[in-house]
């Protein structure tokens, strides 16, 4: 089942996408897809509609961000070896953990905005899990049964505030739009997560061509390592990591500038086209 949330910014309702590719009001039968709304119970109840039945949403509306309040917005660093070894960085022996700020979470095809100030602002094709069931210290073999689904993260990136600027990632990861979510949010029964095609194009060009099988640390231990650590409730969004491509990577780099088009796609998961414009 692919799940939307659609309408204005800060708006949106929940929706489905029905097998014309139509999008159904679902609102009535769900408040959000967030928090509760992401548990086994609520995507059974969804999952028992009969689309026809349910109110066509008009074509053309803008979709938001596909998960809704999200929590913590926890990424995955250096997880592909060939993009660690484009950073000039070792493959870690343990994950490598970073907070994306949730205020960053926005729709799919939004504008995405250089920061003011940024000269380097950089791409990254993700896999992002959507949590939809508390987990602490959960095993590896039971890692997926707390997922919701899963969906396409642009994990946006500004290279200075993230390497030249001291401290942590987490100033380079989290400006304002530097996380477009969906365009759906697939329900986990309908993911193999072991090897989808991952591609991001720039004004049509290209620059990322990878695959999920070339991870490093794979989806459910990933959910068992950072639950060791902190508890994961639903709505919380872990982004795995890039496969090679980023600009920071090209000789010479090569940064985002305003007008700039991207295009975002995850095999299954659908595609984000995002317009780059200045803060
Ligand atoms: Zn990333």
């Amino acid at each position: 089942m692919k799940l939307v949330r659609f309408g204005a910014s800060g708006a949106e309702k929940p929706g489905l996408v029905d097998a014309d590719g139509r999008i159904r009001d679902i609102s009535s039968v769900v408040a959000d897809l967030a928090g509760d709304g992401l548990s086994d119970d609520s995507i059974s109840t969804l999952r028992a509609l009969d689309p026809a039945s349910l109110p066509l949403v008009p074509e053309g509306v803008r979709l938001g961000a596909c998960v809704g309040r999200v929590g913590n917005f926890i990424a995955v660093g250096l997880n592909y070896a060939d993009h660690a070894a484009e950073s000039g960085m070792a493959v870690p022996s343990e994950p490598v953990l970073f907070n994306k700020a949730p205020s960053c979470v926005v729709g799919p095809d939004d504008t995405v905005l250089i920061p003011r100030g940024s000269e380097k602002t950089d791409w990254e094709v993700e896999l992002a899990v959507v949590i939809g069931k508390r987990a602490s210290y959960v095993s590896e073999a039971e890692a997926l049964d707390y997922v919701a689904g899963f969906c396409v993260c642009n994990d946006v990136s500004e290279r200075a505030y993230q390497i030249e600027r001291g401290g942590q990632w987490m100033k380079g990861k989290g400006c304002p739009t530097f996380g477009p979510l969906g365009p759906w949010l697939v329900t986990r029964d309908e993911v193999d997560t072991s090897d989808l095609a991952m591609t991001l194009s720039v004004n049509g060009e290209r620059v990322q061509n990878g695959s999920t099988s070339t991870m490093v640390f794979k989806v459910p231990f990933l959910i068992h390592y950072i639950s060791q650590f902190l508890i994961l409730e639903p709505g919380d969004v872990i982004t795995t990591g890039t496969p090679p491509g980023v600009g920071m990577g090209m000789k010479p780099p090569r940064y985002l500038k305003p007008g700039d088009r991207m295009e975002v796609s995850i095999a299954g998961l659908g595609t984000q086209r995002q317009t780059v414009a200045a803060a």
